[in-house]
């Protein structure tokens, strides 16, 4: 099986992404020292190559994978981004700065975003792609998977929230989910 170290310290993201990579023969592992990567870029995709050039110091894999994720909120102006990890210090923190500063504002629009960047040895982008995950943020919290802003996002097309949908389901539509898939799918014929 072609094992790929994955840069996060987000047990719960290796899992999500290990669900889909099964099927390809792929495993994500984590980094083998605590990763912690300075993320100084002003983009998704910037902030994911950071990552994925830090996995590729800690870790004895051919190939590094690292994604960007977060949430953007139309009535914020794309906020919180690529800050959303610290719109606040606690999860719940979070989810209670983002319901306080939707408070009377009709456009709850929202979408989820993921940027995944694959690099080699080297650090030389072997693959990269965005996708998104559109959706509306709920006045309140529901159900209690997942994690992250997951109770508040009420998925497009769905009457549930992310956080009620289960880690199965989540994969087929979420941001990270179609991320993934991309990386898969160009992984598929790419000849290490
Ligand atoms: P990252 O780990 O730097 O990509 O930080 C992304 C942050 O965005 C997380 O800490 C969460 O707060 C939020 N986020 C990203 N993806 C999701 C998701 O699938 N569900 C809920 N929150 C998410």
């Amino acid at each position: 099986m072609l094992k790929i170290t994955l840069g996060t310290n987000n047990k719960h993201k290796i899992d999500e992404i290990n669900l889909i990579a099964k099927e390809y023969g792929i495993e994500f592992v984590p980094t083998d020292k605590f990763f912690n990567p300075v993320e100084n870029g002003n983009t998704f995709l910037k902030n994911a190559y950071c990552k994925a050039d830090c996995a590729r110091k800690h870790g004895k894999t051919k190939l590094f994978l690292a994604d960007d994720s977060g949430l953007c909120i139309e009535a914020l102006n794309g906020a919180p981004g690529i800050y959303s990890a610290r719109y606040a210090d606690t999860p719940k923190a979070r989810i209670e700065r983002v319901l306080e500063e939707l408070k009377g504002i009709e456009n709850r629009n929202a979408k989820f975003v993921c940027a995944m960047v694959l690099v080699n040895q080297e650090g030389e982008i072997v693959f990269q792609v965005q996708k998104d995950c559109p959706g509306e943020i709920l006045q309140e919290e529901k159900g209690h998977n997942g994690f992250g802003y997951d109770p508040i996002f009420l998925v497009k097309g769905l009457n549930k929230s992310m956080a009620e949908l289960s880690d199965f389901e989540k994969s087929k539509i979420s941001h990270r989910g179609l991320a993934i898939k991309d990386i898969l799918e160009f992984l598929k014929n790419f000849e290490i």
